[in-house]
């Protein structure tokens, strides 16, 4: 079956979906994006996810090019033509087509707007958490509003490939203070030796990732004790668990962090059972 993709009001087949050369995503990372993860067919968290590209736009200024119900309607849209039954759905808005100037175009064009969907293989997924990944730190060396979703990704795309070429699969950034802020592409989390759990208050130096969101509710409504803190790569190599969440993965559990064991170097009891209960808070729409 052949993919199918939505750009600027239109559903192409994904081999001819184009944007133009002076596209202001393509020229500066002038775009946000959102990543939902679809699930029996259906988006997951679909209104937080759309509540923060609004965030994301509002910080930058960029036009919401379309009504919220509209939005919502081609995202369904775009998953049903792909057929996704288990995936993701991806969401890019930039502020438009201009002569290339760093300044916003005057006057104001249309943003550009561009939808794809993929499937994930649950079964790999589900056996990456069976056994748990390995991470890395790296510098974070990432500009100072990274709470907005932008499409400037470059330190992320470096880390994770420094991540892939030491054997491992996420980096973690570390700020200069050696705390830990976030992964590449998830927000990183420990249970403590006297079971807290701890991850990162969300400022401007992380996103504030939806399943990670989700996960605080999840952590009430099981009675888990949470600090929202940051934590030194020394405390997570003493961590009794560590694990990272995204829409992707929803909960991962992480078994070392630069070579060092994390507790018995297993999926830890607190990831699993979370893992496992995330779909009881997350909102299927
Ligand atoms: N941090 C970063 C840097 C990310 O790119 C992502 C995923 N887009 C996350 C955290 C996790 O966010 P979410 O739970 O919304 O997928």
């Amino acid at each position: 079956m052949s993919r199918v993709a939505y750009v600027n009001g239109r559903y192409v087949p994904f081999r001819d979906a184009k944007i133009h050369i002076e596209d202001r995503g393509y020229q500066f990372a002038d775009a946000v994006y959102e990543v939902c993860e679809v699930r029996g067919g259906r988006l997951i968290d679909e209104r937080r996810h759309l509540d923060r590209l609004g965030r994301s736009l509002g910080a930058l200024r960029i036009r919401i090019p379309m009504t919220r119900a509209a939005l919502g309607i081609v995202l369904r849209e775009v998953v049903v033509r792909n057929r996704i039954s288990f995936g993701t759905v991806y969401l890019q808005i930039s502020r438009g087509v201009a002569r290339r100037d760093p300044a916003f175009p005057a006057p104001d064009v249309a943003p550009s707007v561009v939808v794809t969907a993929r499937p994930l293989n649950a079964a790999r997924i589900d056996a990456l958490a069976a056994t748990g990944i390995a991470v890395v730190s790296v510098p974070d060396n990432r500009w100072g509003r990274v709470d907005i979703k932008t499409v400037g990704l470059l330190p992320n795309v470096l880390a994770r490939q420094t991540a892939i070429e030491q054997g491992a699969r996420e980096a973690w950034f570390v700020d200069q203070a050696g705390l830990v802020t976030e992964g590449a592409s998830v927000n990183a989390w420990i249970v403590t030796q006297d079971g807290k759990l701890v991850t990162r208050h969300a400022d401007h130096a992380i996103l504030r990732g939806i399943t990670r969101t989700v996960l605080l509710d999840a952590v009430k409504g099981e009675g888990l004790s949470l600090e929202e803190r940051p934590f030194s790569l020394d405390e997570a190599h003493k961590a009794r668990e560590a694990f990272v969440t995204s829409a992707t993965q929803i909960v991962m559990p992480v078994v070392r962090i630069d070579g060092h064991v994390i507790g018995d170097g297993v999926p830890g009891r607190v990831a699993t059972a979370l893992r496992h209960r995330y779909y009881r808070y997350a909102e299927a729409g």
